[in-house]
């Protein structure tokens, strides 16, 4: 059996919110802090902060469907305005729900794999 590419793992490791390292044991410890070990291979998760960046995505993805999906539907339906604050309001943050803790756990595991910080090696 070979192994998958680095980078494919180190994405598939992030989405599924699993240990970047071994890819067994979940990298978060409730919805969005990160676990203090891996439960699977040992591997200190708890010094990796990702910042903002996971947000930074979020917003811009979910701002160009939210804007996006509004602009057609008021378009071809025009529906009334508190249909628009309902499935905007409503679908904003569904989605950004949806997509935060994926998106911080491929950032964390990008910065695994590319070694950023030399975080990794002083604290474990
Ligand atoms: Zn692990």
């Amino acid at each position: 059996m070979t192994a998958a590419p680095v980078v494919v793992s180190a994405f598939r490791n992030g989405i599924l919110c699993r240990c970047p390292s071994c890819g067994r044991g979940p990298l978060f410890d409730g919805y969005l802090k990160v676990a203090a070990r891996c439960s699977a291979c040992g591997l200190a998760l708890s010094h990796h902060d990702s910042g903002d960046g996971p947000a930074v995505f979020v917003v811009f993805i979910v701002g160009a469907v939210v804007v996006g999906a509004a602009l057609v539907t008021e378009m071809q339906w025009s529906p009334p305005i508190w249909v628009h604050m309902i499935l905007w309001v409503t679908l904003s943050v569904v989605l950004a729900l949806a997509l935060l803790q994926p998106f911080k756990g491929v950032l964390i595991a990008l910065k695994f794999k590319h070694d950023a910080g030399q975080a990794w090696r002083e604290l474990d």
